[in-house]
């Protein structure tokens, strides 16, 4: 075969020394930056460069240097929503039917977030005191229409926390998602803002596709984390919570009761879910930082480690032999990471009080059946001063110590929905989302199924 010829890039990489670079910089040879068709023609037919935008990060001084690059614009739309968990999917769908052409982006490969890739199956808080289901709207729509299939949702009366089989939400999720018609990149993070000033023009994406970047009239961050708000320099405060790892265990129909007489019964067998003698075991899982990496890694590990333990124990008493675990969730339990501060927020007296907003976007509940309903104002989706971004999920504006009604996945749905339907209004009409006229949002909400109050 013959050997290539050598191009700059070629020369820079195999000599693998960023000093050599930054000489090669120095001695005249502009620096390789956008897509440049030119930059590709030494590559021969069958020979592929996979970085053909620019050369590699550089190791300069024991720190490493990305050089400048252009990036390719993967998509241009007018709502692009960050996160398809159970506040993403709702924002998504509800943009959708606001009339925005919408783009959903999620990390993995599937809908529903910590609901379905964390097996958080239980949908806690959907009813307030009294049974009333007070989160109405596109996350009630999503149980109804999962409630059609067999095996999907049980529990759905009063008094009761729904229990979903994680893979029939999915399921039903990409069906809707693809019903109405919405742009999906899947195994794609969003790793920046795009932004000019203070307003938010997009989000930098990476991908096996590499680094690209996709425009937007508003962005909706769902990630859960808050990530693109951080990104976009948007006040917020970070917190600690509890991160598990959720497993499900099987053959619980096969437990042998007789046998079992013999011993105090195992700890922890988890609660039923729609799938016959499988439950789903929550694990509460020490305070960690969710934003720190080591940590998240450490955790995962650790808690596999537990969980084969637990089962193993649960395995050793007598009558429960039969028993086994089904699978670990694909993702790992964060709780809370980033809060947005917001022009408003949720505050736990509010909570407990019933508070009443002007700008109510909808209304919390209860998973215990104690509280009343209580109202989510507008402002606690929107940043104190970067434009074109709207928070929703477990990271809208919120007291840390209001987080565990803030973060339940019902308040998810609602606050998904009105972020979606606000970001879609805002697009449409070519204004700030802080600029909304409010009475118009909260009656295409009431159209579109939410309840206010
Ligand atoms: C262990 C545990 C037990 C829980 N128990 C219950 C319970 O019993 N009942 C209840 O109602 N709630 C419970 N919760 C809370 C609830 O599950 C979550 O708070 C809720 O799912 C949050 O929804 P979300 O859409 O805001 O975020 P998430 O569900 O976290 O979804 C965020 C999505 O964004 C994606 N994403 C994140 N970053 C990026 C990025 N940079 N680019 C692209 N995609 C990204 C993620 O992959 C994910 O799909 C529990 C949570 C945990 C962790």
């Amino acid at each position: 075969m013959d050997p290539l010829p050598l191009s700059r890039r070629d020369l820079i990489r195999l000599a693998g020394a960023s000093s050599l670079a930054a000489g090669m910089a120095s001695l005249g040879f502009p620096r390789q930056t956008a897509a440049d068709p030119a930059q590709r023609a030494d590559a021969k037919p069958g020979v592929k460069i996979d970085k053909p935008d620019g050369v590699p990060a550089n190791l300069v001084d024991g720190r490493v240097v990305e050089p400048e690059q252009k990036l390719r614009v993967l998509h241009q739309t007018d709502v692009l929503v960050v996160g398809a968990g159970p506040a993403g999917v709702c924002a998504a769908l509800a943009a959708r039917q606001t009339g925005a052409k919408v783009t959903l982006v999620e990390r993995y490969g599937h809908f529903g977030g910590q609901w379905t890739g964390g097996l958080v199956l239980e949908v806690a808080g959907v009813q307030a005191a009294g049974g009333k289901v007070v989160t109405q709207g596109i996350g009630e729509a999503i149980l109804r229409r999962a409630e059609k299939l067999d095996r999907a949702v049980i529990n759905r009366r009063p008094g009761v926390n729904p229990t979903v089989d994680a893979e029939a939400l999915k399921y039903v999720m990409v069906e809707m998602i693809a019903e109405a018609g919405i742009d999906c990149f899947l195994h794609c993070w969003s790793v920046d803002a795009v932004s000019d000033s203070r307003t938010v023009q997009g989000a930098v994406v990476e991908s096996k596709s590499g680094r690209q970047a996709i425009l937007a009239k508003v962005v909706v961050d769902a990630s859960g984390d808050g990530d693109l708000l951080a990104a976009a320099g948007a006040e917020h405060e970070t917190m600690k919570g509890r991160i598990g790892l959720v497993c499900r265990i099987g053959n619980l129909d096969k437990v042998d009761h007789e046998k079992a007489k013999s011993a105090p019964p195992p700890r922890n067998l988890g609660s039923p879910t729609p799938l016959p003698g499988i439950n789903w075991v929550n694990m509460q899982g020490p305070e960690g930082d969710a934003l720190d990496v080591r940590e998240l890694t450490r955790l995962e590990l650790a808690h596999r480690r537990q969980i084969w333990k637990q089962v193993d124990e649960i395995r050793r008493t007598p009558g429960y032999e039969q028993v086994y675990l089904v699978e670990t969730a694909p993702q790992l339990g964060v709780r809370m990471s980033r809060m947005l501060a917001g022009v408003a927020r949720v505050a736990l007296d509010g909570v407990h009080s019933g508070r009443k907003f002007d700008d109510v976007i909808g209304v919390g509940g209860d998973w215990t059946f104690k509280l009343g309903e209580w109202q989510i104002p507008y402002g606690a989706l929107v940043p104190k001063s970067i434009d074109n971004l709207l928070a929703a999920g477990r990271c809208i504006s919120g007291e840390p110590k209001a987080a565990d009604f803030v973060r339940v996945i019902p308040t998810c749905f609602v606050t998904g929905h009105a972020a979606g339907t606000a970001a879609a209004l805002a697009a449409k009409q070519a204004c700030r989302p802080r600029d909304l006229e409010v009475p118009a949002l909260q009656k295409t909400l009431r159209e579109q199924g939410a309840y206010l109050g």
